[in-house]
């Protein structure tokens, strides 16, 4: 399929950087959100991230300043699917949201579009059954930083038809990312195998076996993960990290998949890492300035 134009749903910290690849790579994206002002932010966010890429030499700023013309901004759904061939949800991370989005996406975009979603953890095939294209649904699930991360899993709903897995594959890579294609399970790969990871991590805390200090060093120097576990985890969320456990729980009824007490203690206690200024660490000095947490000094 010849995709040209495409809609970017969710102007967040996912749907900025999705529609920052696709400008960079020559496509032209509406970024629609229900707020404007998170729009106006998403623009920002992208200039700015654009501007460090020209100053690395990833960009010129010809290049640039092309890009951005490929952007548009709208709060109109309806009218900015209208003429996609591929629209990318990237909303708020909730069953109910995502389902309505579908059925009115599905009601306005043209009948062979693709109707991608970055979900980290909802039924794609639930979504894609609140549609009349089922076969045309699939999983995009890009990492953050989407700039700087390579991969997308690529996640087939039990309905997806095989040349729409074709087309994301072959687009992930016009945007110079390498995918990686899942099937529709709880977690599907990337998350079933890094969330019990984390929690396990969470755990060593819980116990005592090791400090956080000791956690993450041991992970980082060891395994030579680039981050720490419980500093990813303060990074993607713990309210994040709990909610995909929770899904992966109750998908599969499986206690290893059940999260920690400490997790959902913290979660509770509005302890949730980088966006609430404190999680394991302290980052009421900046994120390059953190710290040990007092609680777990
Ligand atoms: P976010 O909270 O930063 O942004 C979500 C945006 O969606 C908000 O700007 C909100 O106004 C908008 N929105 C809500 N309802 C909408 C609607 N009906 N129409 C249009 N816009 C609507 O969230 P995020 O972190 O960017 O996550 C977005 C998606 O990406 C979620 O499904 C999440 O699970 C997934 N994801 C997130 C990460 C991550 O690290 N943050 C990584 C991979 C996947």
């Amino acid at each position: 399929m010849d995709i040209q134009q495409i809609a970017v749903i969710g102007a967040g910290t996912m749907g900025n950087g999705i529609a920052h690849v696709c400008i960079q790579h020559g496509f032209q994206v509406t970024l629609v959100d229900i707020s404007i002002a998170a729009l106006e932010k998403a623009q920002q966010q992208i200039e700015k991230n654009m501007e460090r890429q020209e100053k690395k030499g990833v960009l010129s700023s010809e290049q640039r300043a092309t890009a951005l013309q490929r952007l548009t901004l709208s709060t109109h759904l309806e009218e900015a699917v209208a003429n996609c061939q591929l629209v990318i949800e990237a909303a708020t991370e909730n069953p109910t949201i995502k389902r309505q989005l579908f059925e009115n996406i599905d009601k306005a975009a043209p009948t062979d579009c693709i109707l991608a979603t970055n979900t980290s953890s909802i039924s794609i095939t639930s979504l894609a059954a609140a549609t009349n294209r089922p076969g045309k649904v699939i999983g995009m699930h890009f990492m953050n930083p989407v700039p700087v991360m390579k991969l997308v899993e690529v996640i087939n709903a039990y309905q997806t038809e095989a040349s729409v897995t074709q087309s994301i594959v072959e687009l992930s890579k016009q945007l110079e990312k390498i995918p990686c294609v899942a099937n529709d399970y709880p977690g599907f790969i990337a998350n079933r195998i890094l969330m019990p990871m984390l929690n396990e991590a969470i755990y060593c805390l819980q116990e005592g076996v090791g400090t956080v200090d000791s956690i993450d060093n041991i992970m980082k120097l060891g395994m030579g993960h680039p981050m720490g576990p419980l500093q990813l985890a303060d990074f993607i969320g713990l309210d994040v990290c709990k909610s995909i456990l929770d899904v992966m729980y109750a998908g599969f009824g499986q206690a290893k998949y059940a999260p920690c007490t400490l997790l959902i203690n913290m979660v509770m206690a509005g302890k949730l890492g980088i966006k609430s200024g404190e999680g394991f660490y302290d980052y009421s000095a900046g994120t390059d300035q953190k710290q040990v947490s007092i609680r777990f000094r």
